[in-house]
């Protein structure tokens, strides 16, 4: 386990830099080039084997956010998820999936794993014992996401990666939502955590990248696969997502402040219905959260009272954007059923509690007065156009 003896400012900023020994330049050099000269026979450097320079010094400023040894940047989140799953899975093995989680990462297990015969189980529910329930004699991954999109539900990390631990399967876990910043699930047990870089870490809405972490053991494991299926990141970009890592910490922190302040005047107010956010005091497992992360992250999900239309209401929004995508410095809302959740039947949807109502909304840095302003504003709005 890597010691971590500096603060979370200081390992986002210095972190996996690169000194700049020929000019002295203040920031990382950025290394393009794709064939490097044979001087040491045992490091044969090339991107799609994740082993640049500018990919090997950001992989440690990831592997030490998350409080392990070791990490591999890919091309995008799914690009993370997919090759993770295909490490530790093959035909004839299965996969329990919670219940609650990324549409996309669903998709994937939905869309291909029949294709290669990995057989897999969505959880009934995201307890414990619901995971228990989904263990089979050729269960091999346990795969959790929390807080989960987009209704932010919590699951026990400690007591699902203790339970993988005892039928000897790797757990693993989509830590998108918390960040490094709010959660670090290898402290609670799980064996590999992943990440959405184009979220949190990007944390600017122009990157499109992906991250895995663990132990050198399981990540040399992930590697030999993801070298075939060629998902590395370009340079370029991983030294862009260097420069945004500098300011992680700074970003999460600032938006998770908003958030808690936002999820409280969204729950107080009398034109919403329901707020789902961690931090409440309300929320079925505010706990768990309290107990396991080191904040409550910066998503939230809520729902308008009815006749108070949720599209009319985003259409009305000033400032907060209405868009995909999630995690910047800027705010968005989006309706899960009609994007990020789209492609699941209405059944599917009911079965998790996605309405066709509920608006995730993704906190930036703004501030905080403009934002209540501007969502105030919406609903008057909306609402008078409702009456007219
Ligand atoms: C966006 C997202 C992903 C997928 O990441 P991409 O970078 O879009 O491929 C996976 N999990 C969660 C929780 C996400 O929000």
């Amino acid at each position: 386990m890597t010691k971590q003896k500096y603060g979370l400012n200081t390992i986002c900023t210095h972190i996996g830099e690169i000194k700049d020994e020929q000019f002295k330049g203040a920031v990382s050099p950025m290394y393009l080039s794709t064939s490097y000269q044979f001087d040491n026979v045992d490091i044969k450097r090339y991107p799609r084997y994740f082993n640049t320079p500018n990919q090997e010094f950001l992989s440690k400023k990831i592997a030490t956010l998350e409080h392990t040894e070791a990490a591999l940047i890919f091309g995008s989140g799914m690009a993370a998820i997919s090759h993770m799953f295909l490490a530790f899975l093959q035909k004839g093995d299965h996969i329990v999936v919670q219940n609650t989680l990324y549409g996309g990462t669903s998709n994937f297990i939905r869309e291909e794993f029949p294709k290669y015969g990995i057989e897999f189980t969505f959880t009934d529910g995201y307890s414990v014992a619901d995971f228990e329930k989904a263990i089979q004699s050729n269960t091999k991954v346990i795969h959790l996401e929390s807080p989960s999109n987009p209704l932010l539900t919590i699951t026990d990390i400690k007591g699902v990666s203790a339970l993988a631990k005892d039928h000897g399967i790797i757990s693993t876990i989509d830590n998108t939502f918390a960040s490094p910043i709010n959660q670090n699930p290898i402290d609670l047990g799980v064996d590999v955590v992943m990440h959405s870089a184009t979220k949190y870490l990007g944390g600017h809405s122009d990157i499109l990248a992906g991250a895995v972490a663990s132990s050198q053991l399981h990540i040399d494991r992930i590697w030999n696969v993801s070298k075939n299926l060629g998902g590395s990141l370009s340079d370029m970009t991983v030294w862009m997502l260097e420069r945004s890592m500098k300011t992680l910490a700074l970003r999460v922190k600032a938006q998770t402040k908003n958030a808690k302040k936002l999820a409280t005047f969204l729950n107080q107010h009398d034109a919403v219905a329901k707020v789902y956010y961690p931090g409440l005091k309300d929320h079925p497992e505010h706990a768990l959260a309290k107990a396991q992360m080191h904040d409550f992250g910066a998503m939230m999900s809520f729902e308008l009272k009815d006749g108070i239309d949720a599209m009319a209401f985003q259409n009305q929004l000033q400032l907060i954007k209405s868009s995909m995508s999630l995690a910047g410095v800027e705010s968005t809302m989006l309706l899960p059923a009609k994007t990020s959740h789209a492609l699941l039947s209405q059944e599917e949807r009911d079965a998790v509690g996605i309405s066709d109502r509920l608006i995730r909304f993704s906190v930036g840095i703004e501030t905080f007065r403009d934002l209540k302003n501007d969502i105030e504003q919406a609903i008057t709005k909306t609402k008078a156009t409702s009456i007219a």
